[in-house]
């Protein structure tokens, strides 16, 4: 999936950025140097970790061809869904202790609509149901049981999500662990959140994960909750979440990155500043990792974690993949 074309640095973006003249400096961006703005571009996509460049790719055959954001968001994230060797989001996924997988998603589109699934099994693509639930229902969440059924009634088709291997990988944890609840860390867990413009100037974004690794039966993290994982305003732009989601919870990350962009903070100053704000509120921060990417209505896009090792994928006729800058310099 990785080329030497897609794996470039952070600083070699920037500099890429900035021979074409196209970064777009504010005052208080100065004061920040490592942070970079990606080139003011549309049709323009980002998503989460290594796996969204073959994600972002998806999504661009759409945003290419002056599709809408929404279709494309969809489409990208239906890859990391589809692909049992992401064993962090839908098929394939690590199971809960019970040897369960359960699914989070959401969509959130340009006019404010938004819709999810929590804790909901069987089905390949929740994020296709969460847009279901968003187009064909009065409700934004539907969870568990009756998501399921509303997915059947839909069309969806009930499959086992359970790999051989992530069987192997539950079955080897249970034996180690004897069923104790895990702590969250920084390991078994990730998510694609996806956010894109598209050339109509609209933003839409989706979110969708298998959550944590062994978690307790009927956990339920940040990437379906609607201002948590997720948050589209198509004034101002869109943030998406990834990492330990109780933590992304508590300080309403995404909607709080939205708000700092509509009070003109550029996405990579409003990630930082949100990882800021949960490092303050969480004093255990050293020990999980939360990354943050935004993106706003001039495409301009960005990204911040607590730990090194975030890494996020940004397309605008050009897929490449981006390590995070951090908060914890250890
Ligand atoms: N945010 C996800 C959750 O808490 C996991 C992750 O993105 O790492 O379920």
């Amino acid at each position: 999936m990785s080329t030497r074309r897609t794996f470039i640095k952070q600083s070699a973006l920037a500099t890429t950025i900035a021979a074409a003249g196209g970064i777009s400096m504010s005052e208080n961006l100065t004061a920040m140097p490592e942070n970079i703005i990606a080139k003011p571009t549309k049709p323009v996509v980002i998503s989460t970790w290594n796996f969204g460049v073959q994600a972002n790719s998806a999504a661009w055959e759409i945003l290419s061809k002056n599709g809408t954001a929404l279709d494309a968001v969809e489409a990208g994230v239906k890859v990391t869904e589809a692909d049992p060797a992401i064993q962090s989001v839908g098929y394939g996924g690590f199971p809960d202790r019970d040897g369960r997988v359960t699914l989070d998603a959401c969509v959130m589109d340009e006019k404010g609509n938004c819709g999810a699934v929590v804790f909901l099994e069987h089905i390949m693509h929740p994020v296709s149901v969460a847009r279901a639930v968003m187009e064909k229902t009065p409700h934004v969440i539907l969870a568990g049981e009756g998501a399921l059924q509303f997915a059947l009634a839909n069309g969806f088709q009930k499959e086992n999500l359970l790999t051989a291997e992530s069987k192997v990988a539950w079955e080897k944890w249970c034996k180690e662990h004897q069923y104790s609840p895990m702590k969250i860390d920084r390991d078994n867990h990730d998510t694609i959140g996806m956010l894109a413009l598209d050339a109509h100037g609209n933003v839409s974004g989706a979110c969708t994960t298998s959550g944590l690794a062994w978690k307790m039966h009927g956990r339920v993290g940040d990437s379906p909750i609607i201002g948590a994982g997720l948050y589209v305003d198509n004034e101002v732009g869109a943030a998406t979440a990834t990492g330990k989601g109780e933590a992304v919870i508590k300080m309403c990350g995404s909607f709080l990155i939205v708000e700092l962009m509509r009070n003109g903070k550029t996405p990579a100053q409003a990630c930082k500043i949100a990882v800021e704000r949960l490092a303050k509120q969480q004093p255990d921060h050293k020990d999980f990792q939360v990354g943050f990417l935004a993106i706003n209505k001039r495409g301009e896009t960005g990204g911040y974690a607590i730990a090194k090792g975030f890494q996020y994928a940004v397309h605008n006729g050009e897929n490449v993949l981006i390590d995070a800058e951090y908060l914890v310099k250890e």
